[in-house]
C-alpha cells in the first residue's frame, strides 16, 4: 500500500537485554495486520528512565542479529548504540526525518506498557509529530491510560483506518489486536540466574550466545 511519499517504515525500540519471544511474535503479527514489509530493530544505548542494562551494548546488538538471522521481516540499526548521548525516541526521529524527508509515513512500534508510561517520556508530543505510533498488546497492562487528560489525548490520535497509517506521515495511533505473550526480559535474566529453562521463550541462537557468554549469571 505504497504512495508517492513512500512506504510504511516502522521502528522498534527497546532494551532486548535480552531479544526475546515476547518482542518478536506480536510484532510479526502486527506486520500482518498493517502491512509492513520491514520492521527495524533498534536497541537502546543508554535508556534514560530505565536501569543501565545487564549485557553490554555490543552483546545486546549480538543477540538481536542471532534473533532475526533467519527472518526476513526484520533489520537491525544500531545508530542508538553507537551514540554518548541517551536515546531519546522524540530526538531519534527527528533525525529519521531529516534523513527520509517530511512526507514518508514513519512508525514507532510499542508495547502497551509504554504506551502507559509515553506521557512521562522526553518531548513525546514532538514524537507523534513525527511518527506513528503502533501498539502491541502486552498481558498484565490496563487499556486506558492513567488519568483522563492522558487518556483523552490518547483519543484524539486513535485510529483503526489502516489506510491512513499509510497516507499520512505521522501523529496516529494504532492498537493493534495482537496476541499475548506473558514474556518479560527481567523475568528472563531471573531464570537464567536461577538456572531455569527459556528454551520456549528465547530463541535458540540467542541462548546459545547467552551460555556462551555466561550472560546473566
Ligand atoms: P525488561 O523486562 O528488561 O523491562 P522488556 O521485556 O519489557 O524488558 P524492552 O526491551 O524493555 O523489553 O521492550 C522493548 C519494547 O518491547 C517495549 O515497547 C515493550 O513494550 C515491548 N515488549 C516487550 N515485551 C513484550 C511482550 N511480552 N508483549 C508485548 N510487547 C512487549
Amino acid at each position: 500500500m505504497a504512495n508517492a511519499a513512500g512506504k510504511l517504515q516502522a521502528y522498534y525500540g527497546g532494551t532486548f537485554d535480552p531479544i526475546h519471544y515476547g518482542h518478536l511474535r506480536p510484532v510479526e503479527a502486527l506486520a500482518q495486520t498493517v502491512g509492513l514489509e520491514r520492521v527495524v530493530i533498534m536497541p537502546n544505548n543508554v535508556p534514560p528512565h530505565r536501569p543501565q542494562p545487564q549485557a553490554s551494548s555490543e552483546q545486546r546488538r549480538a543477540m538481536v542479529e542471532l534473533a532475526i538471522a533467519d527472518n526476513s521481516l526484520f533489520a537491525l540499526d544500531s545508530r542508538e548504540l553507537q551514540r554518548e548521548t541517551p536515546s531519546y525516541t522524540a530526538e531519534t526521529f527527528r533525525q529519521l526525518r531529516e534523513e527520509q524527508g517530511e512526507t514518508r509515513p514513519l512508525a514507532f512500534i510499542i508495547g502497551q506498557d509504554s504506551l502507559l508510561s509515553l506521557p512521562y517520556w522526553y518531548r513525546y508530543e514532538q514524537l507523534l509529530e513525527r511518527c506513528h505510533l503502533l501498539v502491541c498488546r502486552r498481558p498484565g497492562y490496563p487499556v486506558r491510560m492513567q488519568n483522563e487528560e492522558q487518556q483523552r489525548w490518547l483519543e484524539a490520535r486513535l485510529t483503526r483506518d489502516i489506510a491512513l497509517l499509510h497516507q499520512r506521515p505521522a501523529g496516529q495511533i494504532f492498537l493493534a489486536d495482537t496476541p499475548l505473550f506473558d514474556i518479560s526480559a527481567t523475568d528472563i535474566r531471573h531464570r537464567l540466574a536461577a538456572n531455569r529453562p527459556c528454551d520456549e521463550i528465547v530463541p535458540p541462537r540467542v541462548l546459545a550466545y547467552i551460555r556462551e557468554h555466561h550472560l546473566y549469571r
